[in-house]
């Protein structure tokens, strides 16, 4: 039973990954509590926020699980992927590095996690037009090639966070139901 006293159907557990500082936690920050901090530091402690919410008159627990600081290559657990249905992917747009790395990221999913989990990538930083680095044509065609779904988004303005979380979580519920 969720907070409110209601049935939970389902709880899906989501994980982020991607590079430090691309905005991972502010975008968890945002879904969850609707916050946003500009000077957030490396995220310690916190391992995930739930949020519930309704998709199709079932109420899902969504559990969103943030990276501990740990975004270094391999240092993230076999323990954080494990039963994760769903993943969100991030970039930062204006740091080219970060979309590079997306590649290994995804590999390390893919070598983690279930088969049918569901990819969701997100350029985040949108409200730094000016200085993006990340073509989104660039990135529609990575997520087309490896089968994601594709979003660019913006924690601090709260462009497509909500929008984001809910496809990957309707399309899990989708993959479930
Ligand atoms: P994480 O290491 O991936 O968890 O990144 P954080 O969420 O801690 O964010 C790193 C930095 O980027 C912080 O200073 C955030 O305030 C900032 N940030 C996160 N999202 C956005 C965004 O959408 N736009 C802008 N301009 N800054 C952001
Ligand atoms: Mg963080």
């Amino acid at each position: 039973y969720g907070e409110m006293g209601q049935k939970i159907d389902y709880v899906f557990k989501v994980v982020l990954i991607g590079d430090s500082a691309v905005g991972k936690s502010q975008l968890l920050a945002r879904f969850a509590r609707n916050e946003f901090s500009l000077d957030s530091k490396a995220t310690i402690g916190v391992e995930f926020q739930t949020k519930t919410l309704q998709i199709d008159n079932r109420t899902v627990k969504a559990q969103i699980w943030d990276t501990a600081g740990q975004e270094r290559y391999r240092a993230v657990t076999s323990a954080y992927y494990r039963g994760a249905v769903g993943a969100m992917l991030v970039y930062d747009m204006t740091k080219r590095q970060s979309f590079d790395h997306m590649a290994r990221w995804l590999e390390e999913l893919r070598s983690h996690a279930d088969k049918n989990i569901v990819i969701m990538l997100i350029g985040n930083k949108s409200d730094l037009g000016t200085l993006r680095a990340v073509p989104t044509e660039d990135a529609k065609e990575f997520a087309e090639r490896e089968s994601l779904f594709f979003m660019e988004t913006s924690a601090l303005e709260a462009t497509n966070v909500e929008k984001a979380f809910m496809t990957g979580l309707e399309e899990i519920y989708r993959t479930v139901s």
